[in-house]
């Protein structure tokens, strides 16, 4: 029969059409030929660790907080039932409260909030749920810190999940807690440059992925029960990023 190479030869003329239009696509779309998209799944393959790398401090003090349900279907009649996969509980803490530096520039610590089942993978494996502390500079440049969460002892998470927000009723008032429990003890974070996990999927936003703090089941099943189909976005291609150890500070 026929060689692969007569076939593709045979077939090229109708192909090409088709190898143009996506190469034009491409070229013409908002985002680069490697879009650098997050999450990720951390490849250990692409973990590297430099002499030196910027560090990342972290400065938290005391913040009351107050938990709100960021609805995303406000349009839809029905959305006060209906989870949008892109919605969340946050919890906003003070202005002023808390922020990070990295390389002489400081971030800001707005607010955080939950995804489950994680949205970083770690080796193809999933956690339960994951937080991400969302830090914003003066220029509006973003950071976040990916705090993966297994079940396990009781932690500063569980007093933050007791209450959840209702999709459409009042944000819940938390008394003060340590922001600085929220960052697991250890001293080293996987960096690397990715995106918003949810529209408009912008990107620049530089990750900081701890190793992981605990829950309960019982905040867990709570969560999960809130949204039972997940709101965690797939994982997205890695396109030749690496991940760099970071030490924290
Ligand atoms: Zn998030």
């Amino acid at each position: 029969m026929k060689s692969g190479r007569v076939n593709l030869k045979k077939n090229l003329p109708v192909l090409l059409p088709l190898v143009l239009v996506a190469i034009i696509t491409t070229g013409t779309s908002a985002q680069s030929q490697t879009p650098t998209q997050s999450p990720v799944d951390v490849n250990p393959r692409a973990i590297q660790v430099p002499s030196s790398q910027p560090k990342l401090d972290v400065s938290y003090g005391y913040s009351k907080l107050e938990l709100r349900y960021i609805r995303k279907d406000a349009a839809n009649p029905n959305g006060c039932a209906v989870r949008d996969h892109e919605e969340t509980e946050e919890a906003d803490v003070a202005p002023g409260s808390g922020h990070v530096t990295v390389a002489g520039v400081r971030y800001d610590l707005v607010q955080f909030h939950f995804h489950t089942p994680s949205e970083h993978r770690f080796a193809g494996q999933a956690f339960p749920l994951e937080m991400h502390l969302v830090h914003r500079s003066a220029e509006g440049k973003l950071l976040v810190i990916g705090v993966p969460l297994a079940v396990g002892p009781k932690s500063v998470v569980d007093d933050v999940l007791a209450t959840l927000s209702p999709e459409c009723g009042d944000p819940v008032d938390e008394p003060a807690i340590d922001l600085n429990r929220l960052i697991p003890s250890t001293h080293y974070t996987l960096h690397y440059n990715g995106s918003l996990t949810t529209a408009p999927f912008t990107e620049g936003v530089s990750w900081y992925l701890t190793t992981p703090l605990t829950v309960t089941q019982a905040t867990l099943a709570r969560f999960k029960a809130e949204f039972p189909a997940g709101n965690a976005r797939e994982v997205q291609p890695l396109n030749g990023r690496k991940l760099t150890g970071v030490p924290i500070i």
